[in-house]
């Protein structure tokens, strides 16, 4: 089960073997003979050679991440940008074409209409709450991938997975989730029909404000071969590795992860280091034990802030009158997640006057910490963006993003209360 996964998944020790993840602090690897060092290179036979590749400490973490999500294969990066970047990338390419989610974190916004623009990939961005018709009519002949986020950083939409993968699969394309804010503890997407899903592990994986990363997991059941002419990074052979064609040679259940590693692991060398894995693995060890209670603080204050005079909105999927409420009693029955959005009336001078007010809750971009914070995404992560592109991200300009750490909730309300009352 998922908790027991958490703490012992992806490493099992033999006999007199360190009980915990070992840190392999070693950028490099010995063998006897340069025969056996060809065959590494030429992914003939497996085993590490280089840490930008793969380091064993990291691959541990990795196979727990996998195991969590229920997929066939994974791999660390050094944030959760270089994973979404990979994510795409490792299929659509220079005149290749994605649909995505509108609501999707600022930097992964940024990422893709701005500099994988630039690279010659083209976005259509949908609302998460489109008809299947305007899903539909997002789709281009060169259309390679579908994105979006479980719960959207900081809109906090809930994506219709079974909705966005029904669409990719009858384009035939694969749906890349990005399953940060749920973790797999309150979701799995794979188990509703996502082929490959992506965490900031930064996020409430590490769940400590520790180190900075990311994870690509493959689900292994995305026919690449049945769509060859779709996706010949993965159905022709690789030139820059002697002619595999890593849809045959690894298989469904390897293709992804291992192009991905061989070939964008290698040219762009976005690798995580054996201590940053070794901390993240920390962070996994505890994960269910600490999503339940971001969950319970996430939605206590959400009911405070819901009935507050000076609070003109409140965004969180578990308060029963929220947009998404039905979307969550299917996707996450057990809770969303410790992040709640809301706009105290006022607009963007009395957030900001809110926010200076606050005690407990430190100013700070970042989320799902097990210290409480906040942010106001209008002045700082989604600057980039104009006001039409912030209103259809699902940011407004009073919108406050509240992270609900693992303090006592009594005191986070507390903190809130008197906060407000000072503006
Ligand atoms: C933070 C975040 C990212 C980016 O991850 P980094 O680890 O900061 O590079 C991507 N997606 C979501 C949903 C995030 O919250």
């Amino acid at each position: 089960m998922i908790g027991t996964d958490c703490v012992q998944g992806g490493y099992t020790p033999g006999n007199g073997e360190p009980r915990q993840i070992p840190i392999i602090q070693s950028t490099t690897f010995k063998y006897d003979t340069s025969e056996h060092m060809g065959q590494l290179f030429d992914l003939e036979a497996s085993g590490y050679f280089y840490s930008r590749l793969q380091n064993p400490t990291c691959d541990f973490v990795a196979a727990k991440i996998a195991k969590l999500e229920g997929g066939s294969a994974a791999m660390l990066t050094s944030s959760g940008q270089a994973a979404n970047f990979f994510a795409v990338f490792n299929i659509a390419t220079a005149g290749d074409h994605v649909v995505s989610s509108s609501t999707i974190y600022g930097g992964t916004f940024n990422l893709f209409a701005v500099t994988m623009k630039k690279m010659g990939v083209e976005f259509t961005f949908v609302s998460p709450d489109c008809t299947e018709e305007e899903l539909e009519a997002a789709f281009r002949p060169n259309t390679k991938a579908v994105f979006g986020e479980t719960i959207a950083n900081p809109a906090l939409t809930v994506l219709d997975i079974e909705k966005f993968a029904r669409a990719a699969h009858a384009h035939g394309v694969p749906l890349i989730v990005d399953n940060t804010f749920a973790t797999p503890v309150n979701c799995r997407p794979i188990e509703w029909g996502a082929d490959i899903v992506t965490h900031s592990t930064t996020k409430y994986m590490d769940g400590h404000g520790v180190a900075v990363g990311g994870c690509i997991v493959d689900s292994g059941k995305f026919d690449w071969l049945a769509h060859r002419e779709k996706f010949p990074g993965l159905t022709t052979p690789d030139e820059s590795y002697h002619g595999i064609t890593y849809a045959e040679k690894f298989g469904l259940a390897g293709a992804f992860i291992t192009k991905a590693t061989a070939q964008l692991m290698r040219d762009f060398g976005s690798t995580p280091s054996p201590q940053s894995a070794f901390y993240l693995n920390l962070g996994l060890e505890s994960l269910h034990v600490r999503m339940a209670r971001h969950c319970e603080n996430g939605q206590r204050v959400a009911e405070f802030l819901s009935k507050h005079p000076k609070v003109g909105w409140v965004s969180y999927c578990g308060l029963s009158g929220d947009r998404y409420h039905s979307l969550a009693e299917k996707y996450l029955p057990n809770g969303s997640c410790g992040v709640v959005s809301f706009g105290v009336k006022g607009g963007r001078k009395a957030a900001e006057a809110f926010m200076k007010n606050l005690r407990l809750a430190a100013i700070e971009t970042h989320v799902a910490d097990a210290r409480t914070c906040c942010l106001h995404p209008a002045s700082a992560t989604h600057r980039q963006m104009n006001d039409e592109e912030l209103i259809a991200a699902g940011v407004s300009p009073d919108l406050v993003r509240m992270s609900c750490g693992l303090e006592d909730a009594e005191d986070l309300i507390a903190d809130i209360d008197q906060a407000l009352a000072k503006i």
